[in-house]
């Protein structure tokens, strides 16, 4: 159930049998010169549907929230860029209201890396209130298999390229698709880390993407994503 689809006296009538809201968390960056800026927008969008047609009956879908943490590649146009530290703050309020309304399990379901020290920040303060927090950043968290599907993974590579061919094809140029294989060797931070590990806002073989693959990725990572819902709602969190 899509929130904003809702009245005010509807949305808390649910709110009796309904404990779970999603958020989707995605970013406004470049994403090389084939992919569009919301790339990292459209695949938390296209979960949510998906999701939505399984165990829509039960959870909520909170309207996503499209700016993130997107330092290391504001050199390139059409970044927006909001600190860690202002988005955690945002986020905390934004879940707040929903965990006020009796929304106890919160789901950040992020399509952005750079977005994570900033969702971990707002989870702790939520939980202090006495939320349950999960966040999915599934490009990391199931890597494994998302690595049966493709060759590789990327920023706007073969993966996410591949999540956007799926998505909507007509958003995609892939005649302009490169390859950057530059692997940092360790978490650092420096001033040209954009210019350099992200050349050109991309990491990985783009080349190699294919709406197949896209549809594949999704058709998994669906299925995971809805086992930590029911685990989180079933108050399933270690064994
Ligand atoms: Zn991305």
């Amino acid at each position: 159930m899509y929130i904003v689809n809702y009245t005010s006296d509807d949305f808390k009538d649910i709110c009796d049998r309904v404990d779970t809201v999603i958020i989707p968390v995605g970013s406004v960056e470049a994403h090389g010169h084939h992919l569009p800026l919301g790339t990292d927008i459209f695949s938390p969008r296209l979960f949510c549907k998906e999701i939505n047609e399984k165990i829509g009956d039960r959870i909520w879908i909170a309207p996503e929230v499209p700016y993130g943490q997107s330092y290391d590649l504001s050199i390139y146009p059409g970044t927006v860029t909001v600190p860690s530290e202002v988005m955690a703050d945002y986020l905390f309020h934004v879940c707040k209201s929903f965990y006020n309304n009796g929304l106890k399990n919160i789901v950040f379901l992020n399509g952005h890396g750079g977005n994570i020290t900033a969702l971990g920040l707002a989870a702790e303060k939520l939980v202090d209130l006495g939320a349950v927090v999960v966040t999915i950043n599934w490009w990391l968290d199931f890597s494994k298999d998302i690595l049966t599907v493709t060759e590789g993974q990327g920023h706007a590579g073969e993966d996410e390229t591949s999540a956007v061919l799926y998505y909507n094809e007509s958003l995609v140029q892939m005649e302009k698709a490169t390859k950057n294989f530059n692997k940092q060797l360790y978490p650092v931070k420096f001033k040209d880390r954009g210019k350099t590990i992200f050349r050109d806002a991309i990491t990985g073989d783009a080349t190699l993407a294919s709406r197949e693959k896209g549809e594949k990725i999704f058709d998994l990572l669906e299925d995971r994503i809805i086992n930590i819902i029911n685990l989180m709602e079933k108050g399933k969190y270690f064994e």
